[in-house]
């Protein structure tokens, strides 16, 4: 009998998302929904359940062309202020509720925007505000993104005393003519030099994350870009797939001289690049720890901030446009930055918009975001949701298996390199039907 036909992958880059980092899509999240997180944060946790906290710094140098975050590049120094304000006025708020029940936080990420963007002064008023509000001291990982050429030697150390734990740089690649192109504010130099400086200071975990498939790379290129990183060797790599929302600059081009398709490689270059860099960094020692990250020592190296999320824990999460989860409820905030900022003065949640998924969307929501680490407990679904998922999923497994991208062994759903490389595409499969083929943001 002839295999199965695998399911037909886009091949050239049109615009839309394809990374999955929620469901249900952010575009079925309401307004009309608010009341629901007004009510869970004044409703006692559920026990057991990790609580995470989430800054957004939506502050950078230039804006790249392929980006989609909310970022500012014009505000200055007294603007910034009143925004790090506005976060720790917003974070009192939420230390004063219920949900808190005496938890600390497990886990503290800030992102971007440029989290290193802010001075050291600017850092540690808002870090020493936060820890006074919800204190760090069992945090197992305090994560910070930057940007290499905001970083100096002393803004370095400063992180490490403030007590990042995790580093992660924003390298996305090594040639200087694709940063440029790319609308990238650093250059390789500076990637080095701050590489090293973060080594000297001693930061428990660097993470350097790469793109594959930014405007005009080339075969060359991403193999001396590998090459490179396997040099430098960062304690964990992780590599996207370029994607160009509706939102990037990249989009407003190609709209404006009537293209469908994006300047960029076709997703089966940017799946064999991906694949490329996997294999060199497993040749180097590395292990491939989920479709984006590959680890130079995985007893050692965790991320936990995306471990806690992908198994359900709360995310009080702050700033503009920030996405939280809070007992059960998905939320987002106001994404211009004055709303924002003017509710928050107020005295109010600057929260835009949220939904709570049923027990089956929750169920779905783990169920992939754990697909994407290439294995799951099976055991452990059944005993969180009281559903067996070979069950629930039975179809989804199927043909996933008939394709050839997963198996079942033991407790395990395993899915292969092969699968991983365009993980987020199968995601959908897994889908109820209403939130398939519809706008993920
Ligand atoms: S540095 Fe990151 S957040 Fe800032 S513009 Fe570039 S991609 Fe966007």
């Amino acid at each position: 009998m002839p295999a199965p036909a695998k399911p037909a992958l886009d091949t050239s880059t049109t615009a839309g998302n394809y990374f999955v980092s929620n469901y249900p899509p952010f575009s079925f999240w309401k307004q009309d929904d608010v009341p629901e997180v007004m009510a869970a944060i004044d409703r006692e946790p559920k026990p057991g359940t990790p609580l995470g906290i989430y800054a957004h710094i939506p502050f950078c140098r230039k804006r790249c062309h392929f980006c989609y975050f909310k970022v500012y590049t014009d505000k200055d120094s007294s603007e910034i202020r009143a925004y790090t304000n506005a976060l720790l006025s917003e974070l009192k708020t939420y230390a004063e509720k219920p949900f808190i029940g005496g938890r600390k936080p497990n886990f503290v990420y800030f992102g971007g925007g440029t989290p290193s963007y802010l001075s050291i002064n600017q850092l540690q008023e808002l870090t020493d505000g936060m820890k006074a509000l919800l204190p760090w001291d069992e945090a197992e990982e305090v994560a910070f993104e930057c940007e290499p050429g905001t970083l100096t030697d002393h803004k370095l150390k400063a992180l490490r005393e403030l007590g990042i734990t995790r580093l992660s740089l924003g390298v996305e690649n090594f040639d200087d003519h694709i940063l440029e192109i790319n609308g990238r504010a650093h250059r390789s130099k500076e990637i080095i030099r701050a590489y090293n400086y973060a080594r000297e200071v001693g930061f428990p975990q660097i993470n350097i994350d790469l793109i594959a498939g930014m405007v005009e790379e080339t075969d060359e290129n991403w193999v001396a870009t590998v090459a490179q990183t396997v040099e430098v060797a960062p304690d964990c790599v992780t590599i996207y797939e370029m994607e160009i929302p509706y939102n990037t600059t990249i989009f407003q081009r190609m709209k404006a001289e009537g293209k469908l398709v994006a300047p960029v490689a076709d997703w089966e270059t940017k799946r064999r690049w991906v694949d490329y860099a996997f294999g060199e960094l497993e040749k180097a020692g590395y292990t491939v720890t989920s479709a984006y990250t590959a680890v130079k020592n995985p007893e050692k190296t965790k991320f936990v901030y995306r471990d806690r999320l992908w198994e359900g824990a709360d995310l009080l999460s702050v700033g503009v446009a920030s996405f939280g989860h809070i007992g059960g409820t998905h939320y987002q905030n106001y994404h211009e930055f004055d709303p924002y900022v003017e509710r928050v003065n107020r005295g109010e949640l600057p929260i835009y918009r949220a939904l709570t998924p049923s027990d089956d969307e929750r169920l779905i929501r783990e169920f992939i975001l754990q697909m994407k680490l290439g294995h799951l407990s099976l055991g452990y679904f059944e005993k969180k949701f009281g559903v067996d998922p070979k069950v629930r999923f039975a179809e989804p497994i199927q043909r996933l298996k008939d394709w050839g991208f997963a198996t079942i062994e033991g407790d395990q759903f395993m899915i292969n390199r092969e699968g991983l490389l365009q993980v987020d595409k199968l995601l959908h499969e897994f889908f109820l039907p209403e939130h398939r083929n519809k706008r993920y943001a």
